[in-house]
């Protein structure tokens, strides 16, 4: 249990701890060393997928039930869900919320069709684990947005108006104060919005049962080996604008001939290549240090907190019916609850990175931890002598305008999906058909014809470093103040609201209106 409130310094996340030693205790054969070993010499795939989170994982169950002859290789440079996707808050929501910017992107019918498929990919993720067998607390209760303070009050508008507009208000519905109360109590809440759509899972259950199911279905895992090379490429300081992104992408022949994909890796047992037919890039927020997606992507880091076990004082607050929660910052804080009465909460702040860098402030800093705590202290009073028994962190890779997009590198068989900007539990079923479908060149799927898919437009990039990084983090403490200033019903200087808003008013969908 954490004395101070610290992050635990632990490399993996409470969620995959419990994950890895129900798998232990359940089924030890599974274990990297036997089943997910690290990559030594040369291999040959169909396809080859970079990255063991959710994107990489559904992609590789979709091609087995594309072509269940496929050759699949995974590689992995940590453990399969040791990256966010197993150190999440297991928030699995739809888009409906998004509806504004999808309508922005797509116009309102294609919002429309992208509405229902992540709406409809929250059942199938409920499916899938009672299909495998994977108990990964999938629980449907929905998710509640609510208002802590005057500021946040309606914050949710434009997302309900436009859902009325389209004609599925039902998916994200206005609460009054009372109706609040009645799910959650809070002397802080002031009114929410519902989205009855959403879910909830325990995001490494997930993860770990999504590999399981993939080396039962013989696709080859690599665990611990890490992709330094792909196609010529090499991950560079500035997100590819060192000397990395001035190499040339491979083209030698190959037994798959010219339009052959080589990964090389390396790992504690030597080196190794993958030669494929195709490769699937699904690194998330590591994606922002390779050259081809460079300034598009930038990582952001993201701290959870856990409290002790605490069912009787959640039932004193009224919330034991397992929704989620989040309140209405830009400096969002999300919270839901576990099966053993916790409280899991996320958020309060983070940092941006530097030029794609993942370095130890993502996971080692003790300020992000103390900003989730005194959030949780502040939403629920009555939990000040709660005790904080876990905490870790993790990077999120933010597009511009806060949803992913699936690209394909011009004339080379390599495809790649990111930016699901610390939403990609859901979204990532999807992006991982579609990126099947894409490795497969499978014309005529039904992902294909989604409108994430049918464009490969990017996001705007963000501005180049250090600018970037500069200009992050003053929108990041300006935003925090104002906002807790804010909150405390302090007035808001001038200075500090407009900086808040710079990257709103230069067009990113990133910061406080
Ligand atoms: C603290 C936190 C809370 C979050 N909460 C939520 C939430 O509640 N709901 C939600 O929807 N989303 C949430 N997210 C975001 C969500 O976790 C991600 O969008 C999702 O997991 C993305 O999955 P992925 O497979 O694309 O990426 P990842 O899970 O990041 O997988 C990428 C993998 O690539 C591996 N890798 C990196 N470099 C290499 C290399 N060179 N070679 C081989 N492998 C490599 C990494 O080790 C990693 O495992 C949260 C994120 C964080 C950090």
């Amino acid at each position: 249990m954490l004395g101070g409130i610290r992050p635990s310094s632990q490399r993996r996340s409470w969620w995959l701890r419990e994950a890895l030693a129900a798998e232990a205790a359940a089924a030890p054969q599974l274990a990297a060393d036997r089943a997910a070993p690290p990559l030594r010499g040369t291999t040959t795939a169909d396809v080859v997928i970079v990255g063991g989170g959710y994107t990489g994982l559904w992609t590789a169950y979709r091609l087995t039930e594309l072509d269940p002859r496929a050759r699949i290789v995974l590689l992995e440079a940590d453990i399969c869900g040791g990256g966010p996707s197993g150190r999440n808050g297991g928030f699995v929501t739809n888009w409906w919320d998004e509806l504004p910017t999808l309508v922005e992107r797509y116009g309102d019918d294609g919002a429309l069709a992208m509405g229902a498929a992540m709406e409809s990919a929250v059942d199938e993720i409920g499916a899938w684990c009672e299909e495998h067998g994977v108990d990964a607390w999938f629980t449907k209760a929905g998710s509640m947005g609510v208002s802590a303070a005057p500021a946040q009050d309606d914050a949710w508008a434009d997302g309900v108006r436009a859902c009325e507009r389209l004609g599925v208000a039902d998916r994200y519905v206005p609460l009054d104060a009372a109706a609040v109360a009645e799910r959650v109590r809070s002397p802080v809440f002031r009114g929410g919005v519902f989205m009855p759509g959403a879910a909830t899972v325990q995001p490494a259950m997930l993860a770990r049962g999504m590999r399981r199911v993939l080396l039962e279905r013989g696709v080859r895992i690599h665990e611990h080996t890490h992709a330094m090379e792909i196609d010529g490429q090499r991950p560079g300081w500035l997100g590819g604008l060192g000397a990395a992104a001035r190499q040339a992408p491979e083209r030698r022949g190959s037994a798959f001939g010219r339009r052959a994909v080589r990964v090389r890796t390396t790992s504690a047992d030597g080196d190794g290549e993958v030669l494929a037919s195709s490769a699937v890039i699904a690194l998330n927020a590591w994606a922002a240090a390779w050259p081809w997606f460079g300034r598009r992507l930038i990582t952001w880091s993201s701290y959870m907190i856990l409290t002790e076990p605490i069912p009787d004082r959640l039932a004193d607050l009224g919330w034991t019916g397992g929704e989620g929660l989040a309140d209405s910052r830009f400096t969002l804080h999300y919270l839901r609850t576990t099966r053993d009465g916790r409280i899991a909460l996320g958020g309060g702040g983070g940092r941006a990175g530097f030029g794609g860098r993942i370095d130890g402030t993502f996971t080692e800093d003790d300020l992000s931890v103390r900003r989730a705590t005194a959030g949780l202290r502040r939403l629920f009073p009555s939990l000040r002598d709660v005790r904080i028994w876990d905490a870790w962190g993790g990077p999120i890779d933010i597009s511009a305008d806060h949803l992913p997009w699936v690209t394909s590198i011009p004339d080379r068989p390599i495809h790649a999906a990111h930016g699901y900007s610390g939403n990609g539990v859901g979204p990532s079923l999807v992006v991982g058909r579609i990126l099947a479908a894409r490795a497969l060149e499978a014309v005529g799927d039904h992902a294909l014809a989604l409108p994430l898919a049918r464009t490969d437009r990017q996001p705007r990039a963000f501005p180049p470093e250090p600018a970037w990084s500069i200009g992050a983090r003053i929108i990041r403490e300006t935003a925090a103040r104002r906002e807790t200033r804010e909150e405390r019903g302090r007035p808001v200087g001038p200075l500090t609201r407009e900086l808040s808003r710079v990257s709103r008013r230069i067009g990113y969908h990133l910061g406080p209106d």
